[in-house]
């Protein structure tokens, strides 16, 4: 379900035709970005190129009508959301890093079990047992100290000539190890990269300058009941809603940025949750949590509430005297005020940046020989950078490469 600028929902087939014109261009300029990597290394692709000037001129070749087109536009700032940053910001050269987004092909479905998707799963319910699974070797064997944050790491200049590598925590502890695996976020590489003695290789630090942290936050707001959904035997309602560039809300949002949720009460019992989720990001995100970072529960309610409900009052059967469309509670997530977060969430690609995937591969390749390694979604295969499933994988990695180094045991 979209909703243009005016607060108006589109007609179903007119969302239907865009979205899906919509997916196909970003495919196309996957393929593009893919197809410029493998002759010249994206050379041919300016650096400073956009996702967004890639839809705009495709827009503009696919639709006749300017309405249409400018709404196609509009629509594609919903990328953000996925990265973290405008699609203003994405860099087209690197566009091919971002392929796992490109799952959502089906994204604006009816469909209340969701959202359908050939590459990727979904998790209806939550990571818990996944991470119970995965965590299960380091709880079950490794001493794991809790409270203590690593303040500074030295160590060896060059694995031959022995040497551990010292690891120092805020209360002024100190632990020898003869590895480290550093799994700090980026955020908190790129503001704590004096924290290593001697300093990383200069290449080493480059690449954590470069590449670039987004800011995504999520926004949860809990009603009595799914008001929105009248029907729940059939649940007709979108899982995914979007409004356009709202200019109906100059008091709350004067920059017009465009908001979308996720509609959590379709799915299947018991997962389901008479809950909207928007997902923040870029400058809104900044703006949100600023507002709210420090202030009481009471003053976040009422601050979010004033944002929000220009959007949810917009959802079907809504009626403000009717106490099911009164929230029962907001949560709202501040990550980028969060140290352990790395003020932000992931890494993305950003116009401008030479060397992402360059960039990306220095730091899995980390300091062998300082026997200190890196791990983490920025240092992820290609295509899962800034997935939960992109940090495993880089941590089975490293696994995997220190077993060899030691050789079978
Ligand atoms: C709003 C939002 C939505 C997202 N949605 C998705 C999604 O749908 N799917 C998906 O796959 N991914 C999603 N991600 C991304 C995903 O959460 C990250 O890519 C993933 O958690 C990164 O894992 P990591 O191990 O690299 O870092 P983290 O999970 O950040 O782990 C880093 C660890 O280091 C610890 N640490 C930090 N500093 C220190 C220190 N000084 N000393 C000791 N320990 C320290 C932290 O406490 C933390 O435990 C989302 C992220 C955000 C913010």
């Amino acid at each position: 379900m979209i909703f243009d600028s005016c607060g108006n929902k589109l007609p179903d087939e007119m969302t239907e035709k865009l979205s899906t014109l919509l997916w196909k261009i970003i495919e196309e300029a996957f393929q593009y970005s893919a197809d410029a990597h493998a002759k010249d290394n994206g050379a041919s692709i300016p650096v400073k190129d956009s996702l967004y000037d890639f839809i705009r001129r495709r827009a503009t070749e696919e639709l006749q009508d300017e309405q249409e087109r400018e709404t196609l536009i509009q629509m594609s700032e919903m990328w953000g959301a996925y990265v973290g940053e405008p699609v203003w910001k994405q860099s087209m050269r690197f566009a091919w890093m971002e392929e796992c987004c490109g799952g959502g092909k089906s994204v604006v479905t009816n469909k209340p079990s969701l959202i359908i998707n050939i590459e990727e799963m979904f998790v209806a319910s939550n990571y818990s047992a996944i991470l119970g699974k995965i965590s299960k070797a380091a709880a079950d064997s490794a001493n794991i100290l809790l409270e203590k944050r690593v303040i500074s790491v030295q160590t060896p200049k060059d694995r031959c000539a022995g040497g551990q590598v010292y690891v120092t925590t805020n209360d002024g502890s100190v632990w020898p190890f003869d590895e480290v695996v550093m799994t700090t976020p980026l955020g908190w590489l790129k503001k704590n990269l004096d924290c290593f003695s001697p300093l990383l290789p200069p290449r080493l630090s480059l690449a954590v300058i470069n590449l670039k942290l987004s800011q995504l936050e999520k926004v949860f707001i809990t009603f009595p009941t799914a008001f929105w959904i009248s029907d729940s035997e059939r649940d007709s309602f979108p899982s995914y809603t979007n409004w356009l560039c709202p200019r109906y809300t100059e008091e709350t949002n004067p920059h017009h940025w465009p908001q979308e949720i996720w509609n959590l009460a379709s799915f299947a019992p018991p997962h389901n949750h008479p809950t909207i989720l928007f997902y923040l990001y870029g400058d809104c995100s900044r703006y949100i949590v600023d507002k709210i970072h420090h202030k009481s529960k009471e003053e976040k309610f009422t601050f979010l509430n004033n944002f929000f409900l220009p959007y949810y009052s917009r959802l079907p059967d809504f009626d403000p005297n009717r106490a099911s469309c009164k929230p029962k509670a907001i949560l709202a997530t501040e990550w980028l005020k969060d140290e352990l977060n790395g003020y932000g969430s992931y890494c993305n690609f950003q116009s401008g940046i030479e060397e992402a995937d360059r960039d990306v591969e220095i730091i899995r390749a980390s300091c062998v020989e300082r026997r200190l390694w890196f791990c983490g979604e920025h240092a992820a295969p290609f295509e899962e950078c800034g997935t939960v499933a992109g940090a495993y994988l880089s941590g089975e990695n490293i696994g995997k490469r220190i077993g060899e180094l030691y050789g079978p045991k």
